[in-house]
């Protein structure tokens, strides 16, 4: 049955625009059964704007305890839809059940370590000076903050900026991909229950229109974005006249897992196989290059290519599967573009990617996990394949004579998310960790790994230098320095 569609969430009520365009939201596994539709205009941005700028000044100035008590409240509200949630998001963003129900739980948790050590960040302090003049650093929040998700993960990282801008006193307009509209809506739904104030939370629908007003307009003082890198330049071009505005562009990755010769080889084997094709290579974190020590390149990939014939693709919200389809009809087409790019640059396939349009019955996005070989680095050729995001379910795998070549190969690349690194050596990996260029690093784990009590992003093409998890209440705040001189008038010097 179609999901309920209520409308953009502006002002504290759902409202359906006037004039708007029809969007489709599919389920990419099975065709036949879209999730529903929804109406999209760019017009109800503006209502969402002057809505968020208007509770702006009562929701910053609401103690801290009032602010913890509402997002406690959205808790409470995830919590009672929690299983109609993950079905939710397996359907429309295409993801396998189980790792739909890691998203809701690491998205319940996210309002208890935003509140427990998040907060703890940004916690005002108190210097006192040789002269006895007293200084304080306060953290202001920044406005009204435009929050643009990606389809991926489309509940936990779009939460992952909204948690921490309302508890910390800003109010938010969040515009989810034109993906997963209903996962969008589903999260208003939770803070429609959590009793926010009129406005200080808002929804509307849309794709890069509506994203693009968000991004621009006056009365927006920081954007928040998660998705790819060519989007976060766009983002940045269209503010390139007001630097004022907070970027915080968390983008795409093209990361590496380091293999060492003296590495668990059946630990990472098993640890890459599933980071390259769980649903379906479609994360910032997957494995999209394995490089290996060329010594002992072919014990391991006998090991890699058994986990990765283990994989098993089918509809998302059947039990056991770990790739489900591909978002859309131009993830496919660019997926299949790459695979052609992989042979002309001199790849060797060991597994073809191949479309397969069908799954049992149903009609969908679905392909095969593609692996390729290069055994010396491609000379005078194109290196589109070797150096881009693909976001697909394929992995390259590069040899390399010793350590030096091996991070110079994971640095190679324009992006810098993270790199796993196997080996059983403690001081190998310090030494490797020295001179990787990512924003995080992963020791004897797959890239997919990652920890909310820790900060999450990269460097180079990856992000903007303002890490999230749970480092983002920095970019949803400014500190502000205080000085009081309590000395009487008389007692102070006169400056020089
Ligand atoms: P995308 O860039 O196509 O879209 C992301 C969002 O931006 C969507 O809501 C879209 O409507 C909006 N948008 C498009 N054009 C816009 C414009 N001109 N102005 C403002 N908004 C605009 O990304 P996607 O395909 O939804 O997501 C996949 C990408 O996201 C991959 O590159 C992946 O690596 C990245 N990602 C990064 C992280 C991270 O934390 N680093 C996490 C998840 C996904």
């Amino acid at each position: 049955m179609p999901a309920a569609y209520r409308g953009n969430y502006i002002s504290g009520r759902f409202l359906r625009p006037v004039k708007a365009e029809e969007l489709i939201s599919e389920d990419p596994g099975d065709l036949l059964e879209p999730v529903g539709k929804v109406h999209v205009s760019p017009e109800a941005a503006e209502g969402a704007l002057q809505a968020a700028a208007k509770a702006f000044p009562a929701w910053s100035q609401m103690p801290l305890a009032g602010r913890i008590q509402k997002l406690r409240r959205f808790q409470q509200a995830l919590r009672r839809r929690q299983s109609a949630f993950v079905t939710l998001l397996a359907k429309e963003a295409g993801k396998p059940l189980a790792e739909a129900g890691r998203e809701v739980d690491r998205l319940i948790h996210k309002v208890d370590e935003m509140v427990t050590l998040g907060l703890g960040l940004v916690r005002p302090y108190s210097v006192k000076s040789e002269r006895g003049i007293l200084g304080e650093c306060r953290w202001r929040p920044l406005g009204v903050l435009s929050v643009i998700g990606p389809f991926n993960f489309p509940a936990h990282t779009p939460a992952s900026h909204i948690v921490p801008a309302l508890l910390t006193g800003n109010t938010v307009v969040f515009k989810p991909s034109e993906y997963t509209p209903f996962v969008g809506q589903w999260l208003a739904e939770c803070l429609d229950e959590a009793g926010l104030p009129a406005g200080v939370f808002n929804l509307v629908q849309g794709g890069s229109a509506v994203g693009a007003k968000l991004v621009e307009h006056p009365l927006v003082s920081g954007i928040l974005f998660t998705g790819s890198t060519a989007t976060g330049q766009a983002i940045k071009e269209r503010t390139i006249r007001q630097p004022q505005k907070c970027l915080a562009l968390e983008m795409g990755g093209k990361n590496a897992a380091l293999v060492f010769a003296d590495a668990d080889l059946d630990l990472a084997a098993r640890e890459s196989a599933s980071a390259a094709f769980s649903m379906a290579g479609q994360r910032c974190n997957a494995t999209s290059r394995i490089i290996l020590e060329r010594r002992m390149a072919k014990k391991f990939l006998e090991k890699f290519l058994q986990a990765a014939d283990r994989v098993q693709v089918g509809y998302p919200l059947e039990e056991g599967v770990l790739m489900g389809p591909l978002i859309s009809h131009e993830a496919v087409a660019k997926f299949q573009k790459y695979m052609k790019l992989a042979e002309e640059e001199g790849y060797e396939t060991l597994r073809p990617g191949r479309a397969l349009g069908t799954w049992g019955e149903r009609r969908g996005y679905y392909v095969t996990p593609a692996i390729h070989l290069c055994e010396s680095p491609p000379k005078n050729r194109s290196r589109h394949y070797r150096i881009e995001e693909i976001f697909g379910p394929d992995v390259q795998i590069l040899l390399a004579k010793n350590e030096e070549e091996m991070v110079h190969l994971n640095n190679e690349v324009p992006y810098g998310l993270i790199t796993s690194v196997f080996t059983r050596s403690r001081s190998r990996f310090e030494r490797a960790f020295a001179r990787i260029d990512t924003g995080m690093v992963n020791f004897n784990r797959g890239t997919i790994f990652s920890s909310g009590k820790l900060p999450f992003g990269g460097t180079k093409a990856s992000g903007s230098f303002k890490p999230a998890g749970l480092f983002s209440p920095y970019y949803c705040t400014t500190p502000v320095a205080l000085l009081e001189d309590r000395r009487p008038l008389a007692a102070r010097p006169l400056p020089v």
